[in-house]
């Protein structure tokens, strides 16, 4: 299936602790999403921004790529944020259109190697799909390290355990700091590095926190990670993308 753009009907919700929501979603035409696990779909909310811009957010997929026609999304509620309400608000039934799938987390297809995913955060989300995906190719061996600061964060250990390959090691680092805190992006440093000490690796996939997964990457780099062997995919805090 092309990327493009296709309406999609909120086939199943159910909330996700307090502040999230898990959302069933299938293209109102039947069709397949043809992406592969690791990557995000971006939903247009319909809400229009006050600089008259409509409100687009992308969402990766937490389901198995094995399933291509209803894919699952969770979602954070983000204070009073337009796309993570409309998305926790939404009625079942209601629809939306959607673009992808999109992005380049995601393992090399055939991969049989060993990779590590690091999350931070909502960042887990992205760190699911590639964990599904390579159980569902059955060949690639994946360790996962989650940063998050506590179990009613967002998606809880248990949900995540519920849906990883029973062979994947999970490795979560509860109690993590704080979004915004100074010494973030340098204790999640000193973990990764205790990970990748435990490879060798010959992938390495990071999600979330744009402040700390880049300087992760940096500190892989430093440690002897081979060059474009560290894939990232920020969900906020993008160093890349300079103030809106
Ligand atoms: C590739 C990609 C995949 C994503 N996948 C998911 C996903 O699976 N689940 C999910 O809940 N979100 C995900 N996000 C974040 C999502 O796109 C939105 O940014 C989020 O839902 C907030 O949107 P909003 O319109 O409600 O608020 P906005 O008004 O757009 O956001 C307010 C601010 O909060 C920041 N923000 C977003 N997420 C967080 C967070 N966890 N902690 C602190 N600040 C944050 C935003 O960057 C922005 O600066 C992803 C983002 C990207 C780029």
């Amino acid at each position: 299936m092309a990327q493009g753009s296709a309406k999609i009907r909120i086939a199943h919700a159910e909330p996700l602790g307090q502040g999230a929501r898990l959302l069933r979603l299938e293209r109102v035409d039947g069709a397949e999403l043809g992406f592969a696990g690791g990557q995000y779909v971006i939903i247009n909310t319909g809400i229009t921004l006050p600089g008259g811009k409509l409100a687009k957010r992308a969402y990766s997929l937490i389901s198995s790529d094995a399933e291509q026609r209803a894919v699952e999304i969770a979602v954070k509620r983000i204070g009073a944020g337009p796309g993570s309400n409309v998305l926790n608000d939404v009625a079942v039934g209601a629809e939306l259109e959607w673009s992808g799938p999109w992005g380049k987390l995601r393992l090399p297809p055939g991969f049989s190697g060993r990779a590590l995913a690091i999350a931070t955060d909502t960042g887990i989300t992205a760190a699911l799909g590639i964990a599904r995906g390579a159980a569902a190719a059955g060949a690639a061996q994946l360790d996962l390290l989650w940063l998050v600061e506590s179990d009613d964060y967002f998606v809880s250990e248990a949900f995540v355990r519920e849906r990883l390959p029973p062979a994947l090691r999970l490795t979560v680092a509860g109690g993590f700091l704080p979004v915004g805190h100074p010494e973030r992006a340098e204790r999640a440093c000193a973990l990764a590095a205790d990970r990748l000490a435990a490879g060798p690796y010959d992938a390495v996939l990071c999600a979330g926190d744009g402040a700390v997964i880049y300087p992760v990457r940096d500190r892989l780099a430093a440690l002897g990670a081979p060059e474009g062997s560290v894939l990232l995919e920020s969900f906020f805090n993008n160093p890349m993308k300079k103030s809106l």
